[in-house]
């Protein structure tokens, strides 16, 4: 278990970091389909990836990094 000390670390900080590429693809889904049928245009939304990324990045340095394997 010790040796695995690439990506996969365990600890809660490190897992909300994983989350924020896939958060980030689902809020830029999101922004197209508004895009798409709403009268909200990319322009007016795009902000919401910030936001997105911003709430990740709070939530991982609110986390535990108890366990945290690596640097
Ligand atoms: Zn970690």
């Amino acid at each position: 278990m010790a040796d695995r000390i690439t990506s996969r670390c365990p600890c809660a900080c490190c897992r909300v970091r994983g989350l924020m590429g896939p958060l980030i693809l689902i809020a830029l889904g999101a922004i197209f389909l508004a895009d798409q049928f709403t009268r909200f245009t990319f322009g007016d939304l795009w902000p919401i990836l910030l936001i997105v990324a911003g709430a990740v990045k709070c939530a991982a340095s609110l986390s535990s990094r108890t366990g945290h394997a690596g640097v």
